[in-house]
């Protein structure tokens, strides 16, 4: 047998008074990089030949030393953020990096265990952490199950597979063997025009095709209208179609409206429809006492997506989905290859696997990010957080009422504020105001001041403000205001 000399120091080996030299400099560059995000920019643009030079560089024959990478990072990708850890950062549903999740990403990662399932210790992390977002946000925990995912889109995606999965066999077939391809009546599943475009994704990727989808009215607040669903419903069966699924939002991602959950399971149950509850950026303002009662239903749903990367500041990448009937989610995705039988609690068996709920085989160490972040709050410091969060976009919304030059285009539900700058002689004309923020919005981003974002509602350009940062302040909601107006003064007049 001819063996070969090892360098034990050669990559991706590092010797161990070496790797704990630079995970000290890497820690204080990054403790330096949090220290100092207020005091920067928000976002600043790349140049043409910034971004070349990252996407351009070739990948060397030989090897660079980890201090000179450290380096490279601290040049070329530090400086060039999105703009999520920001204070000021108000576009989207991204938020900022809880610090004690930035660690738990580093120790997840020492690690780096597979989580498909397996009797070791991250498993039973994950069991607890998604345990804890049930009980946060008054989810069934008996009986049900839930894992974690890359977002709300591969969340929303098992979800719908289950619920897909409970109307063939409530019809008698199984769509795992039989797939999608012979004759059936059309499965239909129900949203409003405010659905994330999560949902339609699943649909297609589900075989069932974006006219699956019946869009159904909302009232005038944007919510899901339940007398206009039970017509839809009602016509749809006598047309020969399957109803199967309601997708309702709590918190929707343009407005943050919650629709009205507690008639719609009312409804489903009647109908033997699967009431998905589409929490992703919401789902988290049920741990708000005084705000629980807007979530009445949620309890009732067969299914929840939350995510934790929202508002709960837990690192990138982290989704949940939320099945009340754990058996059925099995059912509807267990395939286990002969070399990964394992049997319960024998060998490395532990409980049934992850990986026959989901999607994923391989899964990385989500849960850690999420664990350490939620004990970290504690029951209270979620509640507190997104309270205060509630708290700032009530006095945005007053400040945007208060504003002459500025129009509220929805109500404030949760953390998000929809306006526009609207100087009086402009305020007929929305054509010229959609043009006009836009180009308020464009600017605002490239000043650096603050950051926000848009949505179309009813038809009208609006600029989306979404707050989720654990440092914002008052100081910040009026710097916000201040930068639209001066915007949209300046360009008015230009
Ligand atoms: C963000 C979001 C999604 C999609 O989740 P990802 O994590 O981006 O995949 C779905 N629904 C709502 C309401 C969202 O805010």
């Amino acid at each position: 047998m001819t063996t070969f000399p090892i360098d034990e120091t050669a990559p991706p080996a590092l010797d161990p008074a070496r790797f704990r030299r630079l995970a000290h400099a890497a820690v204080d560059l990054v403790a330096d990089y949090l220290a100092g995000v207020r005091a920067g920019p928000v976002f600043q643009p790349m140049t043409a030949g910034e971004r070349a030079a990252l996407m351009q560089e070739p990948l060397g024959k030989r090897g660079i030393g980890p201090e000179a990478l450290l380096e490279r990072f601290r040049t070329a990708v530090l400086p060039h953020a999105m703009g999520n850890g920001h204070p000021r950062f108000f576009g989207w549903v991204n938020s900022p990096p809880a610090p004690v999740g930035v660690l738990a990403d580093f120790l997840a990662a020492a690690l780096n265990p597979s989580c498909a399932g397996g009797d070791h210790a991250a498993i039973y992390v994950e069991r607890a952490a998604v345990r804890w977002l049930m009980e946060l946000i008054g989810f069934p925990t008996e009986g049900s199950m839930g894992l974690l995912a890359s977002g709300g889109s591969t969340a929303t995606l098992v979800a719908l597979a289950a619920a897909r999965h409970r109307a063939a066999a409530d019809d008698g077939w199984n769509v795992r063997t039989d797939g999608l391809q012979r004759a059936r009546p059309r499965l239909r599943i129900y949203v409003t025009q405010d659905a994330h475009s999560c949902i339609h994704k699943a649909a297609e990727i589900l075989g069932l095709g974006v006219e699956a989808i019946h869009r159904v009215a909302t009232d005038d607040d944007h919510r899901l209208d339940v007398g206009a669903l039970r017509a839809a419903v009602a016509a749809d069966r006598a047309a020969g179609e399957r109803p199967f699924c309601v997708a309702a939002s709590a918190g929707t991602v343009s407005t943050g409206v919650i629709d009205p959950l507690a008639e719609l399971a009312d409804l489903c149950a009647a109908e033997r429809l699967w009431l998905h509850v589409d929490g992703a950026y919401g789902a988290v303002g049920a741990a708000v006492p005084t705000h629980r009662a807007r979530y009445a239903g949620l309890e009732r749903a067969d299914s929840v997506v939350l995510d934790p990367h929202k508002w709960l500041s837990v690192p990138v990448e982290c989704g949940a989905v939320l099945v009340r009937d754990g058996d059925l989610l099995r059912r509807a995705f267990s395939l286990v290859p002969d070399y990964l039988r394992t049997e319960i609690d024998r060998g490395f068996g532990g409980l049934p696997w992850y990986s026959e709920y989901g999607i994923q085989q391989t899964r990385g160490f989500r849960a850690l990010k999420l664990w350490m972040t939620l004990q970290h709050l504690g029951r209270d410091g979620v509640s507190d957080l997104i309270a205060r969060h509630l708290t700032l976009a009530r006095h945005l919304a007053a400040l945007v009422d208060a504003a002459p030059d500025l129009e509220r285009l929805a109500a404030v539900e949760l953390s998000i504020v929809c306006f526009r700058y609207a100087p009086a002689r402009l305020r007929a004309d929305d054509g010229a105001l959609d043009r006009l923020n836009k180009r308020v919005m464009e600017d605002v981003q490239i000043s650096g001041a603050a950051f926000l974002t848009q949505t179309t509602l009813r038809g009208r350009f609006a600029l989306r403000a979404c707050i989720l940062h654990y440092a914002t302040m008052e100081a910040d909601i009026v710097a916000l205001v201040d930068a639209v107006r001066d915007t949209g003064a300046r360009l008015a007049a230009g």
